[in-house]
């Protein structure tokens, strides 16, 4: 079956899809995007993408291209299209194609792309492998709870981690603060067994994972506190973990080449794993959806 891809109200085969070589995504980086995941045929925290979507193109001041009823409509006919169940759609939204200039063009409209992908479905065995984190100073512009596509340093980052045989980069701020990783939250559990992620705030990107975990946390009365955490209280951790909605909540078992906890997966890190999972099987994603900053 060949993979078919929405382009600017068409829907295109994937390998023909194409946008203007003046789209300001492609010249400045000038767009924002979401990442839904597909659990089941279900889209998992779709309330949370959209207005966590809603709040990149406001701060950017971009329009929506097609209204947000027909995104949500537009997205699953995507998902149809390409018979994914389990997997990834990916939205982009730039905007739009003009002579190249910096300001904001006076009559560009917003562009719109979407494509699906089949994953492997969420596998709570392989999740529970572990893999270990690296780090590295954080290096981003300021404006982390901006799902921008300019994701230069989060590329540089992830490839770096890769290169030293690790699964992802842990953002370290000028204070020695983790602030998240390339593409996923960062977790710790501390030694009395309290769950520890970055607060909301212009430093991070809030993961609609990592407000599905909190809310099932929440809920199953686990402790939990929303604040920086350092590299140094990271070492010293019982666990760590990730999340993010192609990692869903991720084992860390090794932080620059050093153990967590006993370097195996840590119990709570396990426990929040099932919890996650029956939480989006439940409710479908986080209630909590207006926090961006
Ligand atoms: N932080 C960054 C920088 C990310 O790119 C991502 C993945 N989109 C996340 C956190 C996790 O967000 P989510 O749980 O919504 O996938």
């Amino acid at each position: 079956m060949s993979r078919i891809a929405y382009v600017n109200g068409l829907y295109v085969p994937h390998r023909e899809a194409c946008v203007h070589i003046e789209d300001r995504g492609y010249q400045f980086a000038d767009g924002v995007y979401e990442v839904f995941s597909l659990h089941r045929g279900q889209m998992i925290g779709e309330t949370g993408h959209m207005e966590r979507l809603a709040h990149s193109l406001s701060e950017l001041q971009i329009d929506w291209p097609v209204s947000r009823r027909a995104l949500s409509i537009l997205t699953r006919e995507v998902a149809r299209r390409n018979r994914v169940r389990d997997g990834l759609i990916y939205l982009q939204i730039t905007r739009g194609v003009a002579r190249r200039d910096h300001p904001f063009p006076e009559n560009a409209e917003s562009a719109l792309v979407i494509t699906a992908r089949r994953l492997p479905a969420l596998d709570k065995q392989a999740l529970r492998s572990g893999v270990g984190v690296i780090t590295l100073p954080d290096i981003r512009w300021k404006r982390h709870d901006i799902k921008s596509v300019s994701l230069l340093p989060n590329i540089l980052g992830k490839q770096q981690a890769r290169e030293a045989g690790a699964y992802e980069a842990w953002l370290v701020d000028d204070d020695a603060m983790v602030t998240e990783g390339t593409s996923s939250n960062a977790w710790i559990v501390t030694k009395d067994g309290e769950l520890v992620t970055h607060n909301t705030s212009q430093a991070i990107l809030n993961g609609i994972t990592r407000l599905s975990v909190l809310e099932a946390a929440a809920e199953a009365g686990v402790k939990f506190s929303e604040r920086p955490f350092s590299v140094e209280e990271a070492l010293s951790a019982k666990e760590a973990f990730i999340t993010s909605s192609t990692s869903h909540v991720k084992a860390v078992t090794s932080i620059d080449g050093k153990t967590v906890g006993n370097g195996h997966v840590g119990e709570l890190t396990a426990r929040m794993l099932d919890l996650y999972v029956e939480f989006i099987e439940g409710k479908g994603g986080p209630s909590k959806t207006d926090t961006w900053n």
